[in-house]
């Protein structure tokens, strides 16, 4: 068995996965979002302070299968400097009382993977993730063989979520407040730009949209709310589909998947399907609970890279907020 721990930004996470059947036997995840949701975003000393409370926590629920573990992973990168650390010093910790090699897995490459829990993985597909920190398109022909095609050049999808949903004073995360919110509101109302419309480039800009809804909330009232969500979430959407739209007429998908935190959000979901349907393309999408972080994505990379003995000495093992696959 595997033990994976998951600590990159606002939730705590361990999972325990079977190295023959790629059964996932635990998985436990303690969220920080009502403690973070006072400031509107994710506050990276207190977050590592409730990492070191929480990971203790579960790991002595997970005691029973320590003596059949034959790895430790962790993610390593990308994440906040000061809580990755946290599950780093645990994993390094669990490697040196029981004298199994320790995994350091991306959490992209992570969030990648959360499509194939208890699977099989499938490739090449092309990917978009969208999360907190990544709004992105790679291809992905294997665990070793992902090249990302297009990237943001600012925030990320979710973050605008996040922010708009702060500028309302309606807490965090701001994804499945909008949603919900969006819902019941007209999407026409509030004629935002959709970014880089006019721009021949295959990349990703939020913070002019950002902008533009902090500037309309500065003459709308909180009935108004709705109808901003909802024309916010139309563009943030076609910002996505208009660049999927020119990258597909070079690049048809065959399978196409949707991962990260935000890929949990259904107008993303159905406005994709609509996209794909003229290619053909299969759509996979991680179960909603695999969504966001969690330490299962990274037991499922891990047995990838446990089956090719890719291990990392102790010394070598350091964390990085540096985002690239
Ligand atoms: P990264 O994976 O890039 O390092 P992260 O781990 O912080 O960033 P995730 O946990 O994958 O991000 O996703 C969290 C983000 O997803 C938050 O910004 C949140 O608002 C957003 N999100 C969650 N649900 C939805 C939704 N239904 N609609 C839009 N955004 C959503
Ligand atoms: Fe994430």
């Amino acid at each position: 068995m595997i033990l994976s721990i998951e600590s990159s930004c606002d939730d705590s996470a361990i999972a325990i996965t079977e190295i023959e059947t790629k059964k996932l036997l635990f998985h436990k995840k303690i969220s920080q979002e009502l403690e973070h949701s006072i400031y509107g975003g994710v506050v990276p000393e207190l977050a590592a302070r409730l990492h070191a409370e929480a990971l203790p926590k579960i790991l002595e629920q997970v005691e029973p299968y320590f003596e059949q573990l034959k790895a430790v992973a962790v993610t390593s990168t990308p994440g906040l400097a000061v809580t990755l650390v946290e599950g780093v010093t645990m994993a390094k910790a669990i490697s040196i009382a029981l004298n199994i090699p320790l995994i350091a897995v991306n959490h992209l490459v992570g969030h990648i993977y959360s499509l194939f829990i208890e699977k099989e993985a499938e490739f090449p597909l092309t990917v978009l993730l969208v999360s907190g920190g990544h709004t992105q398109v790679m291809q992905v022909k294997s665990l070793h063989n992902i090249e990302t095609v297009a990237k943001s050049m600012d925030d990320s999808f979710g973050e605008s979520f996040d922010k708009v949903a702060k500028m309302m004073n309606l807490g965090y995360p701001g994804g499945p407040i909008i949603e919900q919110m969006a819902k019941d509101g007209d999407r026409t109302r509030y004629n935002f730009t959709i970014p880089l419309s006019q721009s021949p480039l295959i990349a990703f800009s939020y913070s002019g949209l950002k902008n533009a809804v902090r500037v309309a909330l500065e003459s709308a009232g909180e009935d108004d709310y709705k109808d901003i969500a909802a024309s916010f979430e139309h563009i943030a959407t076609m910002h996505i589909v208009q660049k999927l739209k020119k990258y597909f007429k070079t690049t048809s998908p065959k399978t196409f998947a949707i991962v990260g935190g935000a890929s949990a959000n259904l107008y993303l979901r159905d406005e994709i399907k609509k996209l794909l349907k003229p290619h053909n393309a299969k759509l996979l999408l991680s179960e909603f609970k695999y969504c966001s972080d969690n330490a299962a994505m990274i037991g499922r990379v891990a047995l990838e890279m446990y089956e090719k003995k890719m291990f990392t000495p102790l010394e070598k093992l350091s964390t990085s907020a540096k985002s690239s696959i």
